[in-house]
């Protein structure tokens, strides 16, 4: 086994959707834990804001870099600045995620190509990085799937086919290089953020608004985002699924 940091104040982690919801608290998480944190999202103002509130909690423990993740050569980018910014990376949260859902005959195509981008590949760039980044010094890398990636319900098919992916991605990494880069799947059920307005179509978005009145606050992802990071060495966290209490169907 590698030297894979656990001690949270040693570690320097990427989060990628860091501009609100889970990402956003779970960068909040770790730096009230002691870690160091690069923010990356698209929206360079939230990203700023955040990182000037970070600062005020612990100096110099966080810093961005405005990424899409669907640009491989972005990607790449943000692991080179958290280089250079920090000496180098601990772990990666691979967190950045849409969820436009909708009826497969509504044929909303260009809404599934761009949840296979954002939520598939960008999260294979993200591990491509990492990979050479990690590798001799040990890692950890947390995929974030979802509720709808154990389960298909009408609407989510193309949302589900993604967050399946994540999972399946997820465990054939952890078989090939589990020893030296620890990996964690956590797959959230609903939880009170952003998501939900990347829905265009009309009767899908009536359906959630009921769901979100027992949404999780983002913390408690962020939460569980931190126990796994703060393991043992010898202890790898594979999968964790947080349901609200209250969602006791899907
Ligand atoms: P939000 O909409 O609040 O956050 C999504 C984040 O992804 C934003 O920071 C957004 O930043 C970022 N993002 C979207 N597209 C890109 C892109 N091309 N490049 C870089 N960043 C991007 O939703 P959540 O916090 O809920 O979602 C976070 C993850 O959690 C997603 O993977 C989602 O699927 C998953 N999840 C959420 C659940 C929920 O109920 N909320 C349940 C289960 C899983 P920006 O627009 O600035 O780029």
């Amino acid at each position: 086994m590698q030297n894979i940091p656990t001690d949270l104040s040693q570690q320097t982690v990427i989060v990628t959707g860091a501009s609100s919801g889970i990402g956003e608290a779970t960068a909040r998480a770790l730096v009230e834990n002691g870690a160091q944190v690069m923010l990356a999202a698209r929206r360079e103002g939230r990203l700023k804001e955040l990182k000037e509130e970070l600062n005020k909690i612990k100096p110099n423990a966080a810093a961005y870099c405005v990424t899409d993740v669907t640009k491989k050569s972005q990607v790449d980018a943000l692991f080179e600045a958290t280089q250079k910014h920090f000496g180098g990376v601990t772990a990666l949260v691979n967190n950045a995620g849409l969820m436009p859902l909708s009826m497969l005959e509504k044929n909303h195509v260009e809404e599934w190509e761009q949840m296979v981008d954002v939520n598939i590949k960008g999260v294979l760039y993200g591990i491509s990085a990492a990979i050479p980044a990690m590798k001799a010094k040990g890692g950890h890398i947390v995929n974030i799937s979802s509720v709808a990636g154990h389960k298909v319900m009408p609407g989510s098919a193309v949302y589900s086919g993604t967050k399946f992916a994540v999972r399946a991605i997820s465990e054939g990494l952890r078989q090939e290089l589990g020893d030296r880069i620890r990996v964690t799947i956590i797959s959230p059920g609903a939880v009170d953020t952003e998501l939900a307005s990347t829905i265009t179509d009309e009767d899908i978005k009536q359906k959630m608004s009921g769901m979100q009145n027992t949404a999780m606050d983002s913390k408690h992802i962020a939460n569980s985002i931190v126990f796994a990071l703060s393991q043992p060495e010898e202890v790898s966290i594979n999968e964790i699924l947080v349901r609200p209490t209250q969602q006791t169907g899907m």
